[in-house]
């Protein structure tokens, strides 16, 4: 009787869901390739509409009754009644309180997609600022450029720290602690074992993260002509120091420059037999005027309608982004089409990261790089040592980014009201990513960064992502490749049908530790990770 129920009640939902989805997602593939206020506007009340359809009380509580129904035995059943109460919970707000929330975070979207910064009295895009922190050796110039950056934080600062007080208002009157908690909730991510990680993490970095940003730093202050504790952000070559500098010295873009990444991405794919070919010609790839100018991968209907976004150029970053977002489409497009619906996406944020990072990184493989893009590097073994120590301070450098945006943002909405964000800020920069505050500067920098407005409480998943791509990665080794040399995955079918089997067959029929549990043998476990990066102190 309550399966019957069950059944039929999914099956409406289902119907009513699917079509309010796709709106959702191609509005926002409109706006966030022409930037214009009219796909802005369509956007947003696309996704109102969905919102206000996962509002009512009415079938929450009835979603809530079946699954607390003993007589509900398939599992895909209950996974489907869980999944779509999680949905639900969040949206149990009055019409006006969905539409202002909406309404507030994806203006200051669109002030992202569409604002570009000016330098010297001209306009200039994230690229072009990236280009001068990597190439120019003028300090001043540099520090122009790094400003020009933070611009759009004066535009955004104030209208976010608004969402984020009716945030906090709105899960509250859910009865959560704040937004921070109520997201982690939803999102199936237990606070308290993600932040004993992330401290595990710290400490274990500590000591290597010092010595190695030390050296990066002695080589810079050499380039640029200084002392190490001149160095300020902008001697950096990512505006918030996410990846790391010198990336010159290292000479990879050299094998990228001139190159067709998108052939090259796609031959790969096709190799390890995750076939993208049809994904790369519906998607939007190089940069235009009023363009979203960051990276992203799209589900249009879950029926094979699978893009991404980028702005290719012919360089390092965005083969590995390439290779990035492709990883994530290889996830949506090969989720089955015989398991319902709504199970039909990724186990979760962390896992579709994980494989997309697994496929990222790749871009430092010198096998891959021979293999798949075919590069002739004359010093080979200088090369692969130059990739290994980049890839390894990369690693650590991310552990502590993460840190800064999680420490930041939980306190973000855990204390809003506190009146020194912006000294907190450098705090946590100057304590984790080692980085000195320019002197006097008293501006919200934090609030250039996209995520906080735009994707709240998601930056964690970037480190799980990184933990569990290691712990995929072991796996793999251990039983796809028997212990044998991967040599770049190149040509090898069976890591796609690994991916496949294990990861992609599931979509998120169950949660996402069990996944993970039965793919690799044990639930989130940093130690993959550190074993592959992080060198133990003792062994210099
Ligand atoms: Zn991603």
């Amino acid at each position: 009787m309550a399966e019957e129920q069950a059944g039929s009640l999914l099956g409406e939902i289902e119907g009513e869901l699917r079509p309010l989805g796709i709106a959702v997602n191609l509005a926002h593939w409109e706006a966030s390739t022409t930037g214009t206020a009219e796909a802005q506007e369509k956007a947003t009340a696309a996704e109102a509409r969905l919102r206000k359809f996962l509002s009512s009380k009415s079938r929450y509580q009835r979603i809530v009754e079946l699954l607390h129904s003993l007589e509900i035995h398939d599992l895909l059943v209950r996974r489907q009644l869980e999944l779509l109460a999680l949905d639900h919970r969040p949206n149990l707000l009055p019409e006006s309180v969905i539409d202002d929330l909406v309404r507030r975070s994806n203006e200051i979207q669109a002030e992202f997609y569409t604002f570009r910064a000016r330098l010297d009295g001209r306009e200039i895009t994230n690229n072009e600022i990236i280009e001068v922190l990597r190439g120019e050796r003028d300090a001043a110039r540099r520090k122009a450029a790094w400003e020009a950056s933070k611009q759009i934080a004066h535009r955004v600062a104030e209208p976010l720290l608004e969402l984020v007080a009716r945030r906090n208002e709105a899960a509250r009157s859910l009865g959560y602690r704040d937004f921070y908690a109520m997201q982690l909730q939803l999102h199936e991510i237990d606070e308290a074992e993600l932040l004993c990680i992330f401290a595990q993490l710290k400490r274990r970095t500590d000591e290597p993260f010092r010595a190695a940003k030390a050296e990066i730093d002695r080589r810079l202050a050499k380039r640029y002509r200084t002392r190490p504790e001149i160095l300020r952000p902008w001697h950096y070559e990512d505006p918030f120091f996410q990846e790391p500098p010198l990336s010159e010295e290292l000479g990879l873009a050299r094998h990228f420059r001139g190159r067709d990444l998108v052939m090259i991405a796609d031959r790969f794919f096709a190799r390890i037999a995750l076939p993208l070919r049809d994904v790369l010609d519906r998607s939007d790839l190089y940069e235009r005027a009023g363009k979203d100018q960051h990276a992203y991968c799209v589900n249009i209907d879950r029926e094979g309608d699978v893009r991404i976004l980028c702005n290719l150029r012919d360089d390092e970053r965005w083969m590995g982004t390439l290779l990035h977002e492709l990883g994530h489409a290889a996830y949506e497009k090969f989720l089955p089409r015989t398991l319902p619906w709504i199970l039909r996406q990724p186990a979760h944020i962390a896992i579709t990261e994980a494989i997309a990072m697994f496929m990222d990184r790749l871009t430092y493989d010198i096998d891959w790089l021979e293999a798949a893009a075919e590069a002739r590097p004359d010093d080979r073994a200088g090369l692969q040592r130059r990739a290994v120590a980049t890839v390894r301070f990369e690693m650590l450098l991310l552990v502590r980014w993460v840190l800064v945006m999680t420490y930041f943002e939980r306190e973000l909405y855990g204390n809003p009201g506190r009146d020194d964000l912006h000294r907190l800020w450098w705090d946590l920069v100057e304590a984790l990513q080692q980085v000195r505050r320019p002197q006097n500067r008293d501006a919200p920098d934090w609030a250039a960064k996209i995520h906080l407005a735009v994707a709240p409480v998601y930056y964690h998943n970037y480190l799980l992502g990184e933990l569990i791509a290691s712990q995929l990665r072991a796996a793999i080794r251990k039983d796809v490749l028997d212990g044998a040399d991967p040599r770049g995955y190149v040509g090898r079918a069976d890591l796609g049908r690994f991916l496949r089997d294990r990861i992609f067959a599931y979509g998120a029929s169950q949660h996402w530790q069990a996944l993970l549990q039965d793919a690799t043998g044990s639930r989130l476990d940093p130690e993959p990770f550190i074993a592959e990066f992080v060198p133990t102190p003792f062994a210099g």
